[in-house]
Order: C-alpha cells, then sequence, then structure tokens
C-alpha cells in the first residue's frame, strides 16, 4: 500500500473516533428525566376559566360539585387577588375595602348540562369621592345574577332560536332570556353611531292582534339597513321622538326620507326634514290600490249573492291581488275564466295592472302625465273604492313623484323587506307580554347593535 494512502487511512480512523466520543457524551448528558409531577398543572375547571375568561385582579379557585336549585352545579369560587384594592362602582377609581357583604352566586355559562355559579364575596369600597360602596366586578353588572359573558351567550342564541327555546335548550327561564337580551340591547343603543344617515323610511306596524300601533324608522342607506327607532302608536308626538335623539348636524345628514300616506308622519317631514327628499312609497301605494282593488270584489260577491247569481266570485281574492308572474296554474285558469266576464272586479283588476306601467317611467314628467291619464280613467270606471285611491294619489301626487326624482333609489323592494321582517317579529311566538318586550326583539333582531365585547367567543 503507498505511504500516502496509509497516512490517510490514519487520519480517517482518528476523525471517527473522535465523533463517537462526542456522539456518546451528548446522549450520556440528553438522558430522559424522570417526568416532575408538580411541574405540570392537572387540567381543571379554572384552567380553562383563565384560558376563556381571565380575570385582572381576581383569581379562580376550589372548583366543586354541588346540588343546586335540584341540579348538579359546578360552584367555582374567586377571590380577590393579593394586595388589590377594590374598585368603586359609582366612580370606577380603586380604594381601600370597608367590609365585606355576604357570599353570592353569580351563572356562568352551563357545561355539559351542569350550571356553573361563580361564588364570590363582595367587598364594599371606602371611596374618597363616593363614599361607602359597593365594588365594581368585570365578570357582572350591578345586581344582576346572571354573568355578562353568560347574557352575551343567551342573547346569541335569541337571534337564532326563540326565546322559549333557548331558555328550554339551556335550562334557564324565559326570564333570563329577556333580561340578557334587554342587556345587550341596552348596551347597543347606548354604544351605537347615528352619524351619517343618508335616507330614512317610516313605517306604521300593527300589533298585538291589530289593536295598537307601532312607528318604526329604519335606515335605508346601501350596504346599511337597520332598525333605527320604535315608538308607541303613530302620533306626531311618536314620530318627533326619533327626532329628539339625533343632533342637528345628524338630522341635516338626511337627504332622503321614505314613507306612506299616513298624515301625521307627513306633518313631522315637513316640519323637520325640509331640506331632504319626500319619497311616497311605492310599496305602501300599491298596497292601497290592492286594497281597493278587493273592496270591489267583496262588494260585488255580495251584489251578486243577492241578487241570486252563481257565485263565480268565490275564493277569487288572490286572482285578482297577486303579481301575475306568481299566480299558481290554477289560479291562473280561473283569472282567465273570470276575465271573460263583463264584471266590477274585472275592470277593477285591470285598472291595477295598467297602473304598474307608471312605474316603468324614468323621466319624473312623463310619469305624472301617464298618472293623470290613468287618473281620469279610474274616474270614469264608476268603481267607488277606485275612485277614492285616485283622490288619495291626487292629494300626494308631488311626493308620489319625487320616487323617480331620487332615481328609484329607494325602492319598494327595500321598506317590503323590513316590513315583513317586523312582522314576522311581533308575531313570532316569543311570548311577548308587552310592548317594552316587543321593542327590545325588535331591536335585538333588526337594530345592527354593537355587542359587549369578551375575549373568548363562547357561541
Ligand atoms: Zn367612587
Amino acid at each position: 500500500m503507498p505511504a500516502f494512502l496509509i497516512d490517510n487511512l490514519k487520519i480517517l480512523n482518528e476523525v471517527i473516533e473522535m465523533h463517537w466520543v462526542w456522539i456518546q457524551n451528548t446522549f450520556a448528558k440528553k438522558q430522559i428525566q424522570p417526568r416532575n409531577k408538580s411541574q405540570k398543572p392537572p387540567m381543571r375547571i379554572r384552567t380553562l376559566l383563565n384560558q376563556c375568561h381571565y380575570l385582572k385582579s381576581f383569581v379562580y379557585e376550589n372548583e366543586k360539585l354541588q346540588q343546586h336549585d335540584g341540579s348538579m352545579s359546578v360552584i367555582v369560587d374567586i377571590r380577590p387577588r393579593k394586595n388589590s384594592q377594590p374598585v368603586c362602582s359609582g366612580c370606577h377609581q380603586r380604594g381601600g375595602v370597608y367590609d365585606h357583604l355576604r357570599e353570592r352566586l353569580f351563572e356562568f355559562i352551563p357545561i355539559w348540562g351542569m350550571t356553573v355559579f361563580f361564588c364570590y364575596t363582595m367587598r364594599r369600597v371606602n371611596c374618597q369621592a363616593c363614599g361607602v360602596k359597593v365594588e365594581a366586578v368585570p365578570w357582572c353588572d350591578g345586581k344582576n345574577q346572571l354573568t355578562k359573558a353568560y347574557q352575551l351567550f343567551l342573547a346569541r342564541w335569541a337571534r337564532k332560536l326563540s326565546w322559549k327555546e333557548v331558555a328550554e335548550s339551556f335550562q334557564t327561564s324565559w326570564d333570563k332570556v329577556y333580561r340578557s337580551v334587554q342587556y345587550v340591547v341596552e348596551f347597543g343603543l347606548k354604544n351605537r353611531g347615528l352619524d351619517g344617515i343618508n335616507a330614512i323610511g317610516v313605517d306604521e306596524i300593527q300589533y298585538a292582534k291589530g289593536h295598537q300601533y307601532l312607528t318604526v324608522v329604519y335606515q335605508l342607506d346601501q350596504g346599511r339597513k337597520r332598525l333605527l327607532f320604535v315608538g308607541k302608536e303613530r302620533t306626531v308626538k311618536t314620530f318627533l321622538g326619533f327626532f329628539h335623539q339625533l343632533t342637528p348636524d345628524q338630522i341635516d345628514s338626511i337627504q332622503y326620507v321614505c314613507s306612506d300616506m299616513w298624515k301625521p308622519y307627513l306633518k313631522v317631514i315637513k316640519k323637520k326634514l325640509p331640506h331632504a327628499l319626500h319619497i311616497l312609497d311605492r310599496f305602501h301605494i300599491v298596497a292601497k290600490l290592492n286594497k281597493a282593488v278587493d273592496e270591489v270584489r267583496r262588494e260585488e260577491v255580495k251584489q251578486l249573492e243577492s241578487e241570486g247569481y252563481e257565485p263565480i266570485l268565490k275564493k277569487s281574492k288572490y286572482c285578482f291581488l297577486k303579481n301575475e308572474a306568481n299566480l299558481t296554474v290554477h289560479q291562473e285558469e280561473r283569472l282567465s275564466e273570470l276575465l271573460k266576464y263583463d264584471l266590477k272586479s274585472v275592470r277593477a283588476y285591470l285598472l291595477k295592472e295598467s297602473f304598474q306601467a307608471y312605474w316603468q317611467y324614468q323621466s319624473p314628467y312623463w310619469a305624472e302625465r301617464y298618472l293623470k291619464l290613468w287618473c281620469n280613467r279610474a274616474m270614469r270606471s264608476r268603481l267607488e273604492p277606485m275612485k277614492k285611491f285616485v283622490k288619495t294619489v291626487r292629494r300626494h301626487q308631488p311626493l308620489m313623484n319625487n320616487w323617480f326624482k331620487a332615481k328609484k333609489a329607494y325602492s319598494s323592494g327595500t321598506v317590503e323587506g323590513l316590513n315583513r321582517k317586523i312582522n314576522l317579529v311581533t308575531r313570532k311566538a316569543y311570548g311577548y307580554r308587552s310592548y317594552d318586550v316587543l321593542k327590545i326583539a325588535l331591536f335585538h333582531t333588526m337594530g345592527s347593535l354593537p355587542e359587549p365585547e369578551m375575549t373568548h367567543k363562547f357561541c
């Protein structure tokens, strides 16, 4: 073997030797240590709570299982951190401890079908500004027994289910669900912004089996449609209530207002929004026309009956009222049969159909001309309800024309959709006992209100 090769082999052996020693040393040092149990705390309820509902100046401890009100409950004690001073509920400044009150339970979000309570002994603060006051705690407001997190949890579910269903799902009462929704809505109303509203709509809603009215105001802006106001009855005073909560600048920013033909509303709009373009809403005009057509039909049914004719008009209401596109096959056949007769109802129906052309115009001028022609024709129809409708139209003609001036921007679909949604809420079996409850429910579903902030999303 050549000498240079023998030298290289020697070097190679030395290198391998060195590596081997290094490998042995390393593994000897890195032997796996036996697990020290005291290093990692076991998973406890408080570990979970600190993850999802951390309290800055308080500590969770001592979780226990206990019977409470006939069901198994998890009770978690809370105590203040060492040397932390209580916060005054009056001025939110810290102060010295005056004394301790009795232990109280606060209901938190249930887990695995068990109720959860925080148990805490409230302190009283010796506040320099307010005197002796109960402390404020971050998980709860005032005298409430439900924690904020639980209230927000229930209120969020109350958007998806009826209040009764929420109460049943989480083994709580209807009343607690209601109070939770109320808390969230009140927070939202206090913290919402009312700047930059460009278009509003005002509407009247029947409730309580149609005996009473509500006044509602919506924001109708593109991309921002929400309920702004709910007031009892439909008087001038009610609607003025909406303007009382706005600043003069906020009122000035309103450029468009949609309404129906209810006089008190027209009066308030004239007074409060003289600068805005007032549009009579198409949805309400169509509804009035439909009502007139139906009146003609009902009178004719009675008349035919008393004169002893066949009841050809029976069950024909929706053949005349529905849009042609929405008729069922049966209704369509029925309608084409009815149109062969010389009936008042048919004349009213044809007038209603020809009124639709009015909405197709682009120019306010031509729309107005068409409306005048249509009104003359309707007046010659000798149908009293239709003549009454014409009188209404003539009275409000300039406002109707504003719809074209606004370039049809606030279509009937928007107002109709909101109107339908409101009716759905009012009719839904939430078990509303009063106007106040209904108002809370309406704002909760349609107010787009801001919610109290939580670091963790519980649902
Ligand atoms: Zn104070």
